[in-house]
């Protein structure tokens, strides 16, 4: 597992005791109902350098579901956590950079990898890493997966990129400059308050994460970008509502709750207490479990191709999505992902209808639209005044 890329500190501790849980999930819950030790404060940290640790976050199991399943399988297809402020979504967010896989990153400006000759071929890849390539050159490298957050006012050129004005000046050459959406391939890329953002942004966003690729054109020059991302979008409905065609982007969909156990409240308050006057006694308490955690998530990885969707629990399935009325594809592909990634985290290797049943609320709530029952049923009433109008004429 070791790499040379990565950095001293996480090399250290050889001898790890495994931890007694034989989920992923157990292990979530059980940290986050542990009551926290009394904390030593600590003077003059920036705590923002810090996140508040995965574990630490009281109750909300389902946004933490959600998370650790978008980290296990990003063809889940994107998590969008609704919910009033102070709920804990920015900090669940941020907080999962102590527990972020690692990935092989491209080491090409492009974003250029391996696999992507794999599947399209040479010319899958820019001339230079098609070089490399064929001298048997390494494309890409194991690097962590890393949050990319949008700037509430980013601007459309900062998200897909623009002319390299500064290349253009000095090198007399014109070079588009790599956008957002582009640093963010294979990545997280955090969007709080997606439903302020301006739509043709949005847009460009949600058309890069559907193909995991983008092209931005500038006069007489043009560059193609990878773009495969896991979107995470916060949202606080009170502050304005969200287009229904970017709700259907989002695969999985959480509810985000305050916490309604008084119990749960006061330990909430007390590890953001604790958090707040020492951020690093607090990543040292936790320090175990999230390296536990970390691992779970990457060995879940691993497993993740060979977890197998048999038909029989698939068709059901199926069923019950149109049964609801649902009409987006996206329901069931997101459904059946985020089961795989379930069963993944459980080390199995075929999907169970526990599996489906677990992961069920999350992407099948918010899909039913009002609009297009109503517009189907008044199509079938057109259709039936029609029908009955032909058929005066056929008597006539
Ligand atoms: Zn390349």
């Amino acid at each position: 597992m070791t790499t040379p890329e990565l950095p001293p500190e996480e090399t250290e501790p050889k001898e790890r005791v495994a931890h007694p849980f034989r989920t992923l999930r157990e292990l979530v819950d059980f940290v986050s109902s542990k009551s926290l030790p009394p904390a030593e404060p600590e003077e003059g940290l920036r705590t923002e350098a810090l996140p508040f640790p995965f574990l630490a976050i009281v109750g909300q199991k389902e946004m933490k579901l959600a998370l650790l399943l978008g980290l296990i399988n990003p063809s889940v297809g994107g998590i969008l956590l609704v919910g009033p402020r102070g709920t804990a979504k920015t900090t669940a967010v941020r907080s999962l950079l102590d527990i972020l896989p690692k990935v092989d990153r491209s080491l090409c400006y492009y974003g250029c990898l391996p696999e992507d000759i794999e599947t399209g071929g040479i010319d899958a890849v820019c001339p230079d890493c098609a070089k490399k390539y064929a001298e048997g050159q390494p494309l890409s490298a194991p690097d962590r997966v890393r949050l990319v957050e949008l700037p509430l006012n980013a601007r459309l050129e900062d998200v897909v990129g623009g002319i390299d004005e500064r290349l253009a000046v000095t090198h007399e050459r014109l070079r588009v400059r790599r956008g957002i959406l582009a640093q963010a391939d294979r990545n997280l890329l955090y969007i709080d308050e997606i439903n302020l953002l301006a739509d043709d942004i949005v847009d460009a966003i949600l058309d890069a994460a559907a193909q995991g690729s983008y092209t931005v054109r500038r006069g007489p020059i043009s560059a193609t970008y990878h773009a495969r991302f896991v979107l995470v979008g916060s949202m606080n409905p009170e502050e304005g509502r969200l287009r229904p065609q970017i709700l259907d982007r989002f695969g999985l969909r959480v509810i985000v709750r305050g916490l309604d156990d008084l119990a749960e409240r006061l330990e909430a308050y007390r590890r953001v207490q604790a958090y707040l006057a020492n951020p690093r006694g607090m990543a040292v308490t936790y320090g175990e479990e999230t390296l536990a955690a970390a691992e779970e998530i990457q060995s879940a990885r691993a497993q993740l191709p060979k977890v197998l969707l048999p038909d029989k629990v698939a068709k059901p399935a199926i069923k019950l999505v149109q049964k609801m009325g649902i009409d987006s594809l996206r329901a069931e592909i997101s459904w059946f992902e985020a089961a795989r990634a379930y069963a993944a985290a459980d080390a199995r290797d075929k999907v169970t209808p526990e599996d489906l049943q677990a992961v069920a609320p999350m992407t099948l709530r918010l899909r039913r639209s009002q609009f297009m029952a109503e517009y189907f049923s008044s199509q079938e009433g057109e259709e039936v005044e029609m029908n009955t109008l032909l058929d005066r004429l056929k008597r006539k």
